[in-house]
């Protein structure tokens, strides 16, 4: 029973990125898009834009707006982060029991 919960945890956490991986493929294509008409990269309004440098190394433009919910939605990334590893660990210590 155990051994099940632990594979479970560890299968849903390799989907994870991939999915993470699709959504930001399509946000990228849609957001480039959108850029290019000059509008913002996530809501699609035209005011003015800021560039927003991404991970990959591309800058994109955001409006006010959306600059500050990417700042925020940053740091929620950084508690998803940490609730990912800790089930991370507790599916490791779960099989490693088992
Ligand atoms: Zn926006």
């Amino acid at each position: 029973m155990e051994i099940a919960v632990g594979f479970f945890v560890i299968a849903a956490l390799g989907a994870f990125p991939v999915i993470a991986l699709v959504v930001q493929v399509y946000r990228d294509s849609r957001g480039k898009k959108r850029n290019l008409a000059m509008r913002c990269y996530a809501c699609d309004s035209n005011g003015y834009l800021f560039p927003v440098p991404h991970y990959k190394g591309d800058t994109f433009l955001y409006c006010l707006s959306c600059v500050e919910s990417q700042h925020k939605s940053r740091r929620v990334l950084g508690y998803v982060a940490v609730v990912v590893i800790a089930a991370v660990l507790v599916g490791w210590v779960v099989l490693s029991q088992g």
